[in-house]
């Protein structure tokens, strides 16, 4: 089986934006490849943040994925592997200063910071995507199911996997490639011009373990029409509702209202009213399995240890193996 790696950052939450556009597909890809899912909580590092915020925050989203439906044997907390650090500071001696101040994710956020004021970058920020490269190889990952905006860290792996390779004369390192799956992109129902996301504020993100009400409110008070004139085209708040349909799968559903819509019938109160029935099919198992798995916090967390021991293995035997190209000693 082809092995696949993926990381999330241990944000608390999961919006439906997050399940649908991210974890949704993790669920998919375990039925075909070996997959390597990491809470990265080292990556959780590189700006200000609060400690018992992120220690919180990674066991909240562990239960979040583990009641998405992933699987535990593929789950592993990144600091329960410190392989990823041991690796990462190798790769750093074989990753290229002038390529780092390069990325973008780096100039954005070294300069778009929300203090100003507070001029301190850490070097974390810098190197994070050499971390990220070590997260992949350490694994030897062949696949990286990537968006877009990530083509560019993507590159910087196959370039220092690259690098290593040839200066240890050997292809000891697979070049990871993109896997590209499609996902839909959510966006606010409150702003349909912007993506769904939990920064821009409360009413911008629906909570994938909301309950009932709270959906309903939101779905209710949906941006549809923005006022605005436009071609005929439908508008972007319409299209996020039939999205929503289509991405809990109410293919049904999603047909007859779209037939609706063409001949020019469509209520958007019923298309609220499927969009949010849709959608409470999709939450309400994931909300009992949630309250099921929180039931015993114990056994979770001993069993994330467990699956991040056996993982280690892995990325163990590959840092025996770089050590000895690169002419460190392996203690056994
Ligand atoms: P974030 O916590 O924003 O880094 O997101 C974690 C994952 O969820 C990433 O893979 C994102 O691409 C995905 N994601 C976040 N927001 C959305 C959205 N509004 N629509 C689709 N995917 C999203």
């Amino acid at each position: 089986m082809d092995t696949v790696l993926s990381c999330i950052q241990p944000t608390g939450y999961m919006h439906l934006g997050n399940y649908f556009g991210a974890v949704q597909n993790w669920v998919r890809l375990q039925e075909q490849y070996r997959c390597f899912f990491g809470v990265v909580d080292y990556h959780a590092m590189t700006m200000p943040y609060d400690v018992q915020k992120l220690r919180n925050n990674t066991w909240e989203l562990i239960i979040n994925l583990l009641a998405s439906g992933v699987r535990k044997e593929n789950l592993f907390v990144q600091s329960m592997v410190p392989e990823h650090a041991e690796l990462a500071w190798i790769l750093n001696c074989y990753a290229s200063y002038g390529q780092l101040g390069r990325m973008t994710q780096f100039k954005d956020k070294s300069t778009n910071r929300d203090n100003s004021n507070d001029d301190f970058i850490s070097v974390g920020l810098f190197t994070y995507p050499v971390l990220q490269a070590a997260d992949i190889l350490v694994y030897r990952a062949k696949y990286v199911p990537i968006g877009k905006d990530q083509e560019q860290h993507l590159e910087l792996v196959r370039d220092i996997a690259l690098r290593f390779n040839n200066l240890v004369g050997k292809e000891y390192f697979h070049l990871p490639e993109a896997l590209y799956t499609e996902t839909p992109k959510i966006r606010s129902t409150a702003d349909p011009a912007r993506k769904m996301s939990k920064s821009a504020g409360e009413k911008h993100y629906i909570d994938l373990f909301a309950d009932e009400s709270t959906l309903r409110r939101q779905i209710k008070s949906a941006v549809t029409d923005t006022g605005e004139k436009n071609d005929g085209a439908m508008s972007e708040g319409v299209e996020n509702l039939f999205l929503l349909i289509k991405a809990s799968g109410n293919n049904v559903g999603y047909d007859e209202l779209m037939k609706e819509y063409i001949a020019g019938q469509l209520k958007y109160s019923d298309l609220k009213q499927i969009t949010a029935d849709s959608l409470w099919n999709i939450m309400l198992p994931l909300k009992d399995k949630k309250a099921e798995l929180n039931a015993d916090k114990k056994t979770i967390k001993d069993e994330i240890k467990h699956s991040s021991a056996e993982i280690r293995k892995t990325a163990h035997e590959t840092l025996r193996e770089v050590k000895d190209l690169v002419g460190l000693l392996n203690a056994r």
